[in-house]
């Protein structure tokens, strides 16, 4: 199977026992956070000695300078920023001047019909793949894509969700996992009794329903596996989340508000959509809330 012979980062292990773990273990390798600091700071650096000479640099894109430890030079990071300036003009000549009209309208008020809850992982923007366009889709993005139960308490999750689902009145909420999610790695990796300042770990703690049922169904099979088996268990987990959400449920039992999971498989990329089956006795989801709808997009 090509999840298994996959050699992305999936495959590789996180220890969460250690007080702080690296992001870099959490979304794969791409991601240079750690390196990426150390730049920002040099930056500020640079620009308070010589913000002029700093600009000139980015523009005339003169000779990198030496360092020492290997790092992203200064001018590396203006690179990318020319890059995101090429896009963003892109965007305006294509997009904004070209729909003026649309896009006035989009700055005044905001109607959009999703709030998506996704991973923050930078390989599942959806967006990107889903075709969604600015005022289409109400955004969130974590760890491992979870929602937290009502009792929980406060997080930034469910602060968008209230304000999407009372205040913009989106008619759909769409949790999407993936496949190779680090988060999800990281839960069914973690030591359950291990205490930790880790807030990678007490984040994705939210998921431990998931993995409890994921053990109990798949301890057979091998953690690669256990972890593709989690990670639509936790979608399925967060749908039922939504519902201890009393102003979520109102609206669901009340048919102005749908509930939908999403998978997508960035190795084989496909997307799997399905659609919470609420009959009114939908919070007790060990039990078994039945599901419909569902497609594979291949
Ligand atoms: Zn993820």
């Amino acid at each position: 199977m090509a999840f298994q012979s996959s050699s992305l980062s999936c495959s590789s292990s996180v220890d969460l026992r250690r007080p702080s773990a690296k992001a870099s273990d959490i979304f794969g390798s791409q991601l240079r956070s750690l390196e990426i600091e150390p730049t920002h700071l040099r930056l500020l650096d640079s620009f308070k000695r010589s913000p002029k000479a700093l600009r000139l640099t980015a523009v005339m894109g003169s000779p990198a300078q030496e360092t020492k430890d290997n790092k992203p030079k200064v001018e590396e990071v203006s690179d990318h920023f020319k890059e995101l300036r090429h896009r963003f003009l892109g965007f305006k000549k294509d997009k904004y001047l070209s729909n003026l009209e649309h896009y006035q309208r989009l700055s005044e008020v905001q109607t959009p019909k999703f709030m998506v809850i996704a991973c923050a992982d930078s390989r599942v923007c959806p967006s990107s793949i889903l075709g969604f366009q600015p005022g289409e889709a109400f955004v969130i993005r974590n760890v491992a894509n979870l929602v937290p139960p009502h009792d929980n308490g406060p997080t930034e999750t469910n602060a968008a969700l209230e304000f999407a689902v009372n205040s913009l009145e989106v008619e759909n909420l769409l949790v999407v996992g993936h496949s190779c999610c680090g988060g999800i790695r990281a839960l069914m990796s973690l030591d359950d009794e291990e205490n930790t300042s880790s807030f990678i770990r007490s984040w994705v703690f939210v998921g431990k329903p998931a993995k409890l049922k994921t053990k109990a169904s798949a301890s057979n099979l091998d953690l690669d596996q256990q972890c593709r088996h989690c990670e639509k268990e936790s979608i399925n987990r967060s749908l039922f989340n939504l519902l201890t959400y009393p102003w979520i449920e109102e609206r669901v039992k009340n048919g102005t508000l749908s509930i939908h999971g999403g998978y997508y498989d960035f190795i084989d990329c496909t997307f799997e959509k399905w659609t919470l089956d609420y009959k009114g006795n939908s919070l007790a989801p060990d039990d078994g809330c039945s599901i419909n709808n569902r497609e594979f997009w291949s």
